[in-house]
């Protein structure tokens, strides 16, 4: 619910966060690889300068040894000075240098390798120049410096000619570094060579030439500024773009100047900066999915063995309830049958003592007057007493007679029978009777085949017993007329008995099946009773049919047996 949604916003935001420090953590990490780069590529750059200028250092060192040039200098002469110019023109292409040229003690260039040119040096005062007057003054000089008849730029690397009489004067090579520059500036770099002011000499970018380094406080100071991540911007042509920096002091060959080195970064901070933030981004989504796939997971097998459970525990409630419920209603049932057994058993016990009480006390009555009778010889008299004894001991013996058919009743199996052999059978039985009170039976139409779960004898029983009630009913009747009616669905047989006799009257009803309750001179009471009481132990029932018309219905339910 609102928690799965709470957590998921909280690793969202998370997985933001985390993409967002990968971001600056790559980028920071790029530039750092772009200076670490820039840091190696300087002693390359750096021993390429270097070797240059120990290379061409060698020229003036060697030339201000040579004894033609110091015999030059020490004794000017024009063919001689002309013929230095073309020796020096000589090692110049050699060497590879722009210009050498001798500078006399004055100042005044006196050979130069471009001698016969149009912007020939010879003549020329560089006495003012501090390649001369440092070199004069030192020995050696390094000077980088524009040229002042060309106009070029170039390192001027001079050297003092010495006699044993003193200075003679100075030899200067002029060497120009525009294809060491241009080597740097096809590597895609940009190469910055500046002196101990910060003043750039030597560069990949023309337009810096002379200005300074950053930081310097000069006014021409060039587009070089600090950005993000140790980088640098620098601003060419219009565009500008980030570079990493690196810079080194320049080994002995140019003692105090400083070589710095920078590398285009181009996009490669912002693509790995890019990169790194959308790989952590989208596994941070993937690891919330899966946190969140897993969660549900776990929730849902969690809702699941507990729906299982529920489902269990209420199929085995289920299965408890209907089993308990079916074992209760048979108990229930058993017990009510025994209860009601009990008590028509208790009931009939205490009408048998009161019935018998009667005729026994009948008999205690004839017996003794017929002893006075036959005292006064009235033995037709006290024949007459023996008479209404047998007569009465008739009643007890019937009395007798039908509690040992209850008290039998219990024997026999249950099965099915077949319902138009057991009605067939009571009518055999009361055919005579039937005969007797010309009575019309409507036996029904015959159904073969139908049985239902009973005692073939007592099934008998009860019908002989309802048919005989129907028959004292009709006694009386001017059209004796009983109707059986056999039904029958899948579970249950109904045998209905029914005759056109007075019926039962509406108090009457409720004590019919109660033991000796009974409105015939002669009757017992007992075979309602007995009769339902044996169609209970078939798992059926006896009842009046409420919804009889004139006369009584009786309908006798039992379980049905199979086809
Ligand atoms: P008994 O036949 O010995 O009287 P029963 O238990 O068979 O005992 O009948 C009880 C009473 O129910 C009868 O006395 C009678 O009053 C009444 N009865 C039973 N069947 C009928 C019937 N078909 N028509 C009218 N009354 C009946």
């Amino acid at each position: 619910g609102a928690r799965v949604v709470l957590l998921l916003a909280l690793a969202l935001a998370l997985t933001l966060a985390a993409a967002l420090a990968a971001a600056n953590f790559a980028r920071s990490r790029a530039a750092a690889e772009l200076g670490q780069r820039a840091a190696a590529a300087l002693p390359l750059v750096e021993s390429a300068l270097s070797s240059l200028i120990e290379k061409e250092r060698l020229v003036p060192l060697v030339l201000a040894r040579d004894p033609e040039v110091m015999a030059l200098l020490a004794a000017p002469e024009p063919a001689s000075e002309r013929r230095l110019d073309a020796k020096l023109a000589d090692i110049a292409a050699g060497a590879g240098a722009a210009v050498i040229y001798l500078v006399d003690r004055n100042g005044v260039a006196v050979a130069a390798s471009n001698a016969g040119a149009t912007d020939s040096f010879v003549g020329s005062d560089y006495g003012f120049r501090t390649y001369f007057t440092e070199a004069m003054a030192k020995g050696a000089a390094m000077q980088y410096a524009l040229g002042t008849v060309s106009g070029r730029p170039g390192l001027y690397l001079s050297r003092r000619v010495d006699s044993v009489l003193g200075p003679l004067g100075v030899i200067v090579v002029k060497v120009e570094l525009d294809a060491l520059e241009t080597s740097w500036r096809d590597g895609g770099i940009v190469v910055t060579a500046s002196d101990t002011k910060g003043t750039v000499l030597a560069t990949t970018e023309p337009g810096w030439r002379f200005r300074s380094l950053p930081g310097r406080g000069t006014a021409r100071e060039a587009p070089i500024a600090p950005a993000e991540d140790g980088l640098v911007r620098i601003t060419r042509d219009g565009g500008s773009g980030l570079f990493a920096a690196a810079s080194a002091p320049v080994g002995p060959s140019a003692p105090g100047w400083t070589l710095s080195l920078f590398i285009p970064a181009g996009t490669l901070p912002t693509d790995a900066s890019r990169y790194a933030a959308l790989t952590v981004f989208l596994a941070g989504l993937l690891l919330t999915a899966a946190a969140a796939w897993l969660l549900r997971r776990r929730r849902w097998a969690a809702a699941l063995a507990a729906m299982n459970q529920e489902l269990g525990r209420r199929v085995a409630a289920a299965i408890a309830d209907r089993e308990t419920a079916e074992t209760r209603v048979r108990r229930l049932r058993d017990e009510l049958a025994q209860a009601n057994r009990l008590s028509i058993l208790g009931q009939i016990a205490a009408g048998v003592a009161h019935e018998i009480n009667q005729p026994v006390a009948a008999i205690r009555t004839y017996a003794e007057s017929g002893v006075q009778l036959l005292d006064a010889g009235a033995t037709d008299e006290a024949r007459g007493n023996l008479g209404a004894i047998v007569a009465v001991t008739e009643r007890i013996g019937a009395i007798t007679r039908m509690l040992r058919g209850f008290a039998r009743r219990g024997s026999g199996g249950i099965g099915p029978v077949p319902v138009d052999e057991a009605i067939d059978g009571a009518l055999a039985l009361l055919s005579g009777r039937i005969r007797d009170a010309g009575a019309r039976v409507d036996r029904g139409a015959p159904q073969p085949g139908l049985s239902a779960i009973a005692g073939r004898i007592r099934l008998e029983q009860i019908l002989v017993n309802l048919l005989q009630n129907a028959l004292d009913a009709l006694r009386d009747s001017p059209d004796p007329a009983i109707a059986i009616a056999v039904a029958a669905d899948d579970a249950c047989v109904s045998i209905r008995v029914r005759d056109n006799g007075p019926g039962i009257a509406a108090e009457a009803r409720e004590t019919l099946f109660m033991p000796f309750v009974t409105t015939k001179p002669t009757g017992l009471g007992l075979g309602l009773v007995i009769s339902g009481d044996i169609a209970r132990e078939f798992g059926g029932s006896l009842q009046l049919d409420p919804e009889s018309g004139p006369g009584a219905s009786f309908v006798l339910e039992l379980p049905r047996g199979a086809a």
